[in-house]
């Protein structure tokens, strides 16, 4: 430290204002704690607020067992913070900062605006209501028994506070602020390497997909490993994109082949003896569009991933295996998997070897796929995190 960096005290300081720090600070500012948001970017949440471009899923409406699920694995740390905020308060959550939910048909859940800009604006004038002071362009550079330094506007500040919640993201979309280079200050063995999850696929497509880059292949199912999901997705110059492969990109990270089922509502038999009803001289394109109703896109796909094509083509229209798919870079991931392991967090997501320092929010490393899990167990991870070290902060006024 500089001999005369400027040192400010507070009772708590929570680093990272995505939807985790937000929620921290939230529980901090209700419990009547003094608190600073240090936030390295210009403005609060951006990344929240990219996900708002989609409609903001919020979470899922489902049952909580399914729900949990979905986290592979599931310490009992995040487990213990999904019970205590899991779909229904968030719902009620967002609710009571004037943004009523609905529930889509497949029990996601988003804002009835579909934005994320006025649950946002809103959230933030609950927090001034509650005092907490925003410090944007405060970037965390350092963090020790003496506080955590800040590259500030000003220059160099340390901030020394009874409990600290770190909130800085996972490490994707590096340009919204989360580039996860907090993790280089952490000691490796706390860390779990950052890897891209719910990411888009590269694949090198043949000159004849060209016509179909943006379009839409819908109803169809998708297999990879242990990973399934119904959706749909898009063909892109680059690959595949799309909530339908976001889900099961995981098995294309741990090695296993993709496969698309193109008629998940017709069992093999049925498309058996469909397919036997083409007449010699009709293309098979042709028929695969009039009698099986598939898109050009899907019988694009076919072309592209069985030719030559067998004399049965009902297997391949019922798991048509896509080769060749990587993921796209970490950096284009919907988010991450790796980050801080639960087995160096307290119950309360505090640190093993950092006293009264807390983390929550994509840090952490947990995994799940898209569909309103992570912004979830962001906020209830924030929530944990938040209250935890409210109670240092109430504990240390005792003492
Ligand atoms: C395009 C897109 C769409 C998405 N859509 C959805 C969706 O619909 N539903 C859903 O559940 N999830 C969605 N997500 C994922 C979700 O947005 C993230 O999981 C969530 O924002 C993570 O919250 P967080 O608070 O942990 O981290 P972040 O939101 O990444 O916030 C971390 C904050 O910490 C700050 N920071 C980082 N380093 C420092 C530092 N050294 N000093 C100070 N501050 C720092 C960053 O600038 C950032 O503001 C989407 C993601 C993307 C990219």
């Amino acid at each position: 430290m500089t001999q005369d960096m400027h040192v400010e005290a507070v009772e708590a300081l929570v680093i990272g204002a995505g939807p985790a720090g937000l929620m921290a600070a939230e529980e901090l500012g209700r419990a009547g704690v003094q608190v600073i948001v240090a936030e390295a970017m210009p403005s609060p949440a951006r990344k929240f607020l990219m996900a708002g471009k989609s409609g903001l899923n919020l979470t899922k409406n489902e049952d909580m067992g399914v729900f949990l699920n979905q986290f592979t694995p599931c310490p009992p740390a995040l487990e213990a913070a999904l019970n205590a905020f899991g779909p229904t308060e968030v719902s009620s959550w967002t609710d009571s900062l004037g943004q009523p939910v609905f529930t889509g048909s497949t029990g996601r859940v988003f804002p009835k605006t579909m934005k994320a800009s006025p649950l946002l604006r809103a959230w933030i004038a609950r927090l001034d209501g509650y005092g907490v002071a925003l410090r944007r362009r405060w970037r965390l550079v350092g963090l020790d028994a003496g506080g955590a330094i800040f590259e500030t506007p000003d220059g160099e500040r340390r901030i020394q506070a009874k409990a600290t919640v770190l909130a800085m993201g996972g490490a994707s979309w590096a340009r919204l602020g989360s580039n996860g280079a907090w993790a280089t200050s952490m000691p490796p063995a706390r860390i779990a390497p950052f890897e891209p999850a719910n990411s888009a696929l590269s694949l090198s497509w043949s000159p004849h997909m060209t016509r179909h880059f943006g379009g839409a292949v819908k109803g169809v199912s998708l297999c990879c490993g242990l990973y399934r999901s119904r959706g749909e997705f898009i063909i892109s110059k680059r690959g595949l994109e799309g909530g339908g492969v976001y889900s099961v990109s995981r098995g294309v990270r741990e090695g296993y082949e993709l496969y698309i089922d193109l008629l998940p509502d017709m069992p093999l038999d049925i498309v058996k003896s469909t397919l036997k009803r083409r007449k010699a001289k009709e293309t098979v394109a042709n028929f695969l569009r009039k009698s099986l109703r598939l898109t050009p896109e899907k019988i694009a796909l076919v072309m592209e991933f069985s030719r030559p094509l067998p004399s049965d083509l009902a297997p391949v229209l019922k798991g048509l295996k896509i080769t060749g798919a990587t993921l796209r870079p970490m950096d284009e991931a919907i988010s991450t998997a790796g980050g801080l392991r639960f087995d160096g967090l307290s119950a309360t997501l505090e640190l093993a070897y950092m006293p009264n320092v807390f983390a929550c929010g994509e840090m952490l490393d947990w995994e799940a796929p898209t569909g309103g899990y992570l912004l979830t167990a962001c906020l209830a991870t924030g929530k944990l995190a938040g209250q935890a070290a409210s109670d240092v902060v109430r504990a240390s006024q005792g003492e």
